[in-house]
């Protein structure tokens, strides 16, 4: 059942013959016990065991008299018009469906907690050649299964329906099997569902595809970041960067603010000061209005990209650094004298986070509608740090639609295992896509010299090449920018405070008012009396931001929130969700709220001063961040040549790499990427003098090379060449060149 790519609609077909072909437009496709009128068929049940001998009658009323003999539920998706013939002697009800559903392309399965059997007649229509070469071809041998690592959400299936069904039809089916929608994408037909918890995801699947109604149906399989846990630094410096010579190829290019670079991960720290001159804005959106999807593409206020894990504006990297780490290395800025240069200085980042904060996974489902938005919005290239053991057919649709829509590379992860995978492969960097560029991680010795990281993933065939990710330093997010606490009357002892994310903020003298108790931020809870006041609030079930709103809403002008659990931890990273006109708003431990409660009414000053966005740096391991080395080097080679074919940009970076002999074996090009080589190795067409510029001297070069005058690569003798004496070499002179030549 299972293939690398997930479940396929004609692997179901494994049944007999005679089969059924069921062409009918679903118009009422549930069992429809209202017509035809059945005759009293002979049909016996006694002590659950059937007896069965009827001649060309409709199935339908077969089903229908056993249901009432037995009384369990016999549900039927679509009506089978032709009369069917069988004759059995007490068999079992589980004996009997089984076959007449191998006889007549039947599947079903049983629900116990409802009583039903649901049936489902398999859609032979667009696969009735390949069931018959199935039916015939016997001596076909059995092919190992392929390894399924099946790491995916529990009872969630990820379906994707053909273009030409309806949204009633699929409502339809989704409630035949007891089936919610989770999430849908529109454009895709796919949508993420939760299973009735009787159905396993198989038969749910083979149930699924039977229809033939659905293109695809598979779990919603899970990736993880690809780190490992980092030793201590060994290096503060940036090596990586001299180990592919980027500083080098930056004299030739420093990349471009028209290359964009989709980083689908776990979010990014948009305000870092090395990161936020990079950071893809959605124009539109950013110059729209609020609350509205001014762009129309599905998405409201998506002015930083789009948090596809929690559904939301805001892919900020709360509570992971690896997004912001890999956004770094890519292509954080390098005017700043105390910041880090990424490969490629100049880009567009777009920021796409895929995991939620505080989960260590990332679904399919997410990372897929990330892939879909990166195409839409224009992205060029996408970095893929992340990767899982389940080859998800959807992911590698949409990669597949990237690369020919746009032009597009994607750069993955060879992952952290240590392990070959040409065995064992890891996705999406094990798909065998022209556009994705598998990246292992290598390690600079104490000598010098480049080796593979010990924890680096490696395949002979299924990895690329290799870019420095060990012990690499880069962005991570800043550290809060704000001092935060509290005093009380007229005592200058300061409690200790956190800001809460977004909050308004004060000068370092604070507001002044009075403390009004205000329960857990309920509106009922909220005592006119704060008006003008400042507010206290319990952490309890209402999120953050609805408390703020309704204490603000009652004219609070400050408000603190405190912990209702742990005694002496203020150091929650609250947030307010989405930025806005938000009073100063500060949280504090639950014995500091125990204090505050003793002091309802009476004067208590916030300080919520801005101080600034500090920068903060980390090293972390792994083939996440050598991605982040090969997409920064592709963003550097799309800014030369954005028009050529990223087969070609792949081949040229593969072509180029440093030789590295200990890699022998294990990687496709037993090399690291050199950007300085690739850049050196494009050729513009009609660049004869290779300066990476296409002018008119390059006219003249190459109509002085044929003519035989001269084969100098480079600088051209302009005096000799300018016919009409103005110090400029022209389009007259190429046709001087010409004529000289024609004669
Ligand atoms: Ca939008």
């Amino acid at each position: 059942m299972y293939d690398e790519k997930g479940y396929h609609e004609t692997d179901t077909m494994k049944i007999n013959f005679p089969i059924f072909i069921v062409l009918a437009i679903l118009i009422f496709p549930e069992f429809c016990r209202s017509a035809p009128s059945c005759p009293d068929l002979n049909i016996q049940v006694k002590d659950h065991l059937v007896s069965i001998n009827v001649k060309e009658k409709p199935l339908k009323c077969i089903l229908d008299q056993i249901s009432q003999k037995t009384g369990i539920d016999i549900k039927l998706w679509q009506d089978i018009e032709k009369p069917m013939t069988m004759m059995y002697a007490q068999v079992t009800l589980e004996d009997f469906f089984s076959r007449i559903g191998a006889a007549n392309a039947l599947v079903y399965t049983y629900l116990p907690e409802q009583k039903t059997y649901r049936m489902i007649a398999v859609n032979m229509a667009q696969s009735h050649a390949a069931v018959l070469k199935k039916a015939t071809d016997t001596k076909k041998p059995i092919l190992p299964k392929p390894r399924i690592n099946d790491n995916a959400r529990p009872g969630e299936l990820l379906i994707r329906f053909k273009d030409s069904v309806s949204r009633d039809q699929m409502e339809h089916l989704h409630r035949f099997l007891g089936s919610t929608v989770l999430k849908q994408i529109d454009g895709l037909n796919l949508h993420r569902i939760r299973l009735d918890p009787q159905l396993t995801r198989e038969k749910a699947t083979q149930m699924y595809l039977a229809t033939g109604l659905v293109k695809t149906a598979e779990p919603n399989f899970l990736r993880t970041v690809q780190t490992v846990i980092p030793n201590d630094p060994r290096f503060d410096d940036q090596w990586g960067l001299g180990a592919i010579s980027a500083p080098d190829a930056w004299e030739i290019t420093q990349g471009s603010h028209d290359v964009i670079i989709a980083v689908i991960d776990t979010g990014v720290d948009f305000h870092h000061p090395d990161l936020a001159q990079n950071i893809w804005i959605n124009e539109k959106e950013a110059n729209g209005l609020d609350g509205v999807d001014d762009d129309g593409n599905g998405y409201t206020d998506d002015i930083y990209g789009w948090d596809f894990a929690d559904t939301d504006n805001l892919p900020f990297d709360l509570a992971s650094r690896h997004g912001t780490h890999v956004a770094g290395i890519i292509g954080a800025v390098t005017n700043n004298s105390t910041g880090i240069a990424g490969v490629c200085p100049k880009v567009k980042l777009m920021v796409l986070k895929v995991q939620k904060n505080g989960e260590d996974t990332m679904e399919t489902m997410a990372i897929v509608e990330a892939i879909v938005y990166a195409r839409k919005m224009g992205a060029h290239i996408i970095n893929c740090s992340f990767g899982g053991g389940d080859s998800s057919t959807n992911e590698y649709d949409e990669f597949e639609q990237f690369q020919t829509a746009n032009n597009g590379l994607i750069v993955c992860a060879a992952g952290n295992g240590g392990a070959d995978t040409d065995n064992a492969p890891l996705y999406p960097a094990g798909y065998d896509l022209p556009g994705i560029i598998s990246v292992a991680s290598s390690t600079k010795t104490a000598t010098g010299e480049y080796i593979l990281s010990g924890f680096s993933n490696f395949g002979a065939t299924s990895v690329d090449v290799l870019a420095p990710g060990d012990d690499i330093y880069s962005t991570i997010p800043g550290t809060r920018m704000a001092d935060a606490h509290l005093t009380i009357g007229s005592d200058p002892a300061p409690y200790p405070a956190v800001e809460m994310e977004f909050a308004g903020t004060t000068d370092e003298n604070g507001i002044t008012g009075n403390l009004v108790d205000c329960g857990y931020g309920y509106a009922d809870d909220i005592p006119v009396s704060v008006k003008n006041n400042i507010a206290l609030i319990q952490r309890g079930d209402l999120y953050f931001h609805q408390k703020v709103t309704n204490v603000q809403e009652k004219g609070a002008i400050g408000a603190i929130i405190y912990n209702n659990e742990d005694p002496t931890d203020n150091t929650l990273n609250w947030t307010l969700l989405t930025p806005g006109d938000w009073i100063p708003v500060i949280s504090v431990a639950h014995e500091t709220g125990l204090v505050l409660r003793t002091h309802n009414l009476t004067p208590v000053t916030l300080v919520n001063q801005m101080i600034e966005d500090v920068a903060a740096y980390g090293n972390i391991s792994g083939t996440s961040m050598a991605a982040g080395f090969v997409t920064g080097a592709t963003g550097l080679l799309r800014t030369r040549v954005p028009e050529e074919p990223f087969i070609h940009l792949k081949q040229i970076l593969l072509q180029t790499v440093d030789i590295i002999d200990s890699t022998q074996g294990k990687l496709v090009t037993n090399g690291q990427i050199n950007i300085l080589k690739a850049l050196l190795a494009m050729n513009l067409p009609g660049d004869v003098n290779k300066d990476f510029k296409l002018r008119l001297e390059d006219t003249i070069q190459g109509l002085k090379t044929l003519s035989g005058s001269s084969s100098e690569a480079v600088s051209p003798d302009i005096s000799h060449w300018d016919a009409n004496h103005n110090d400029h070499l022209e389009l007259i002179e190429s046709i001087h060149v010409l004529q000289k030549k024609a004669h």
